[in-house]
């Protein structure tokens, strides 16, 4: 159950509770009044009739007693009357009018009671509402006594009715009021609650763009600013961590290119490794086969390296290397690849070059390797090297990877038997094999 209802519940129940004991009490409060107006009343009329009545009775005239009588009768409904008697000094009924009580005659005590009060007596009926009222009727002396019985059905029926009018006024007026206390209570209370709810329900739905202004510094506008507070302060700090998973991925995926780039690179040398060479050219094979362009590999070895180790030491070897890789990239295609195949022996792969185009890169090489001095390990260039190459070609000396690979190295091998310093075509391999 939503805390509108619940609110609501609560609301009706104080309120239902408060107009009944607010009826009971008012009801009350009105028999009481009831009772004391309708006595009064009575008296003032028994009174009123007191002078008439002596007056009647002093001259004899009996028909203007009648008469009185009979005006009272006429008003019997105005106060409720059943009955009115007159007595005399001794309690003898000297007329009367109206319905006689039953059993047919008034209470002999009442009546001797009433004779000889000096003034007005009430007798209560079993609720203690009056039924009986007496009057004396005198002039200086006492000449008789008026006794007018009460309709008691007829004083409940009007009782029950004015009950009923207050009842029906009460619950109007309690409704009006219970409406305007529950939209008091929607506006200055649910709908605030219900707001400052549904911020907290988008908060925890991770829309942390909601905000609430409510006017006001009551305690729920004072919630509502905080919950806008703790709002900024989490998306702040939200674009933050975004900020700094969004770093954090970018530097990771560096590291993973920089992994990438080793895991298919020679450390010395700076080009492509054995592995990533063996898988390029199995992938240009592949290629080739569908598009139909020959290629072609370089397969090419340092001279007498051993003796230069042996006579420079390694690491002035390993300059050797590393500027010859420099020379190698810098004098073939961005489109190839140039791969240290192991060792002092290296490998290019020259992409859509026929043999006579590659037989020309492997010359160019051989002579710029001659033509170059290699520095020392303090960056003297002073060193001078030669290389042995063999060429092969894709698909006219072999039709696969290893072949190929295999039909160059020969060439290359060729080239140190002749001599060194010096390129060997495949098809010249044939031709003095
Ligand atoms: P050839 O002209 O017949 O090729 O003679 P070579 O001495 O170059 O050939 P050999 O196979 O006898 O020796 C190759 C040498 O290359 C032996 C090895 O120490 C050297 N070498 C291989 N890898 C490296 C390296 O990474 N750094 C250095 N400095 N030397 C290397
Ligand atoms: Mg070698
Ligand atoms: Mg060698």
């Amino acid at each position: 159950m939503g805390i509108k209802r619940r609110l609501l519940l609560i609301v009706t129940l104080i309120m239902g509770a408060s107009l009944a004991t607010g009826l009971f009490v008012l009801n009350q409060i009105e028999i009481q009044n009831q009772k004391q107006e309708n006595t009064q009343r009575v008296g003032a009329l028994l009174a009123s009739l007191s002078a008439p009545v002596a007056f009647s009775l002093v001259q004899g005239r009996i028909p203007d007693l009648d008469n009185l009588m009979d005006q009272l009768l006429e008003r019997k409904e105005d106060f409720n009357l059943s009955h009115v008697a007159l007595f005399d000094h001794q309690g003898l009924l000297v007329g009367q009018t109206g319905t006689p009580p039953s059993p047919h005659a008034l209470p002999k005590a009442f009546i001797e009671k009433a004779v000889a009060a000096n003034g007005s007596v009430i007798a209560p009926n079993a609720q203690g509402y009056p039924l009986r009222i007496s009057m004396p009727v005198e002039t200086g002396i006492r000449w008789a006594t008026l006794v007018a019985t009460l309709d008691w059905n007829s004083i409940q029926q009007s009782i029950a009715q004015r009950e009923k009018r207050i009842s029906l006024t009460i619950v109007a007026l309690a409704l009006i009021a219970l409406i305007t206390l529950l939209m008091s209570i929607n506006r200055w209370v649910l709908a605030p609650v219900v707001a400052v709810a549904k911020v907290a329900q988008k908060f925890a739905e991770g829309d942390l763009s909601a905000r609430i202004h409510l006017p006001g510094a009551g305690e729920i506008t004072r919630l509502a600013r905080v919950l806008n507070m703790a709002g900024e302060r989490l998306s702040r700090q939200k674009e933050l961590l975004e900020q700094e998973v969004a770093k954090r991925t970018d530097d990771l995926k560096r590291a993973n290119e920089r992994l990438e780039k080793l895991a298919i690179t020679d450390g010395l040398t700076g080009l492509y490794n054995h592995r990533y060479f063996q898988e390029m050219l199995i992938a240009e094979v592949q290629r080739q086969r569908r598009g139909g362009s020959s290629f072609s590999l370089i397969m090419l070895d340092v001279d007498h390296f051993k003796k230069f180790n042996d006579e420079h030491g390694h690491p002035a070897g390993d300059e050797i290397l590393h500027t010859m890789g420099e020379i190698l990239s810098e004098n073939v295609r961005e489109t190839d690849l140039v791969a240290r195949y192991g060792g002092e022996e290296f490998v290019i792969l020259l992409r859509f070059a026929d043999h006579d185009d590659a037989v020309q890169v492997a010359e160019k090489l051989r002579h710029s390797i001659e033509g170059a001095y290699f520095s020392d390990v303090h960056g003297t260039p002073r060193f001078r090297c030669t290389a042995s190459l063999g060429v092969a070609t894709w698909p006219e000396h072999a039709k696969h990877a290893r072949p190929l690979i295999e039909i160059a190295d020969q060439a290359l091998y060729q080239s140190k038997r002749l001599g060194r310093n010096r390129i060997t075509s495949v098809n010249d391999l044939e031709q003095t094999s």
